[in-house]
């Protein structure tokens, strides 16, 4: 039709004039616009879990752990994870529904075996630990002054313990001489088969 000639057509039903019309346009964008909520960012803090760039909220695996975030106990489902239709966003809440269920079910939960811990004794209450912690695992007990570890929340990065200048905060398992140990350990076991190996060239 006149007018149409290179041009993309939408065709559509026009109900209040009852008519159908040919809409000739150059481009046809199929969604809308989606932006997250302005203050997006505030809420990922305070519930410890990821945000994109954009300010959507990050799962904890896209394919394995879809509606889990990295802080336990708090999933995420829908439109807050960035543009999603109704039966995805239906099917992600039932999935972070049975989460949650199966976690009360439980009645008790299992918490890191390697938390940090703080040593009251040489901790100088300088807080520069606390905002390192990505979890927000770390308070500060006014009272006598010094930092102390939820062990609830912590989850074992170890990023608080590089924080301390006063070495306070140790990860458990994870202490230094733990490691040098286990440094000294790997040394003498290689060690020993360089020892073995030479001892087979020989024979
Ligand atoms: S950084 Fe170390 S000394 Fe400072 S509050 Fe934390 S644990 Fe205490
Ligand atoms: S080990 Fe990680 S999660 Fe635990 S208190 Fe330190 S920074 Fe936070």
């Amino acid at each position: 039709m006149q007018g149409e000639e290179g041009k993309l057509i939408i065709q559509v039903e026009d109900t209040l004039i009852g008519a159908q019309r040919r809409i000739p346009v150059d481009m046809v964008i199929l969604s809308s616009g989606l932006e997250p909520r302005h203050d997006s960012k505030e809420v990922s803090i305070k519930f410890g879990i990821s945000c994109s760039a954009d300010r959507w909220f990050i799962e904890k695996h896209p394919k394995l752990d879809p509606v889990a975030t990295m802080t336990d106990g708090v999933f995420v489902a829908g439109a807050c994870q960035g543009p999603k239709d109704i039966p995805a966003s239906v099917a992600q809440g039932s999935a972070a529904a049975a989460r949650v269920l199966s976690i009360i079910g439980q009645g008790e939960i299992e918490i890191e075996a390697a938390t940090a811990i703080v040593d009251e004794e040489t901790c100088v209450g300088c807080k520069q630990c606390i905002p390192s912690c990505p979890y927000t695992a770390i308070e500060f007990l006014a009272d006598i002054e010094k930092a102390h570890v939820v062990e609830a929340l912590c989850k074992g990065c170890g990023t608080c313990v590089g924080t301390c200048l006063s070495k306070s905060i140790k990860l458990r398992h994870f202490t230094d001489e733990q490691l040098v140990a286990e440094m000294i350990g790997a040394m003498q076991t290689m060690k020993l088969f360089e020892m073995a190996e030479v001892e087979a060239v020989d024979v």
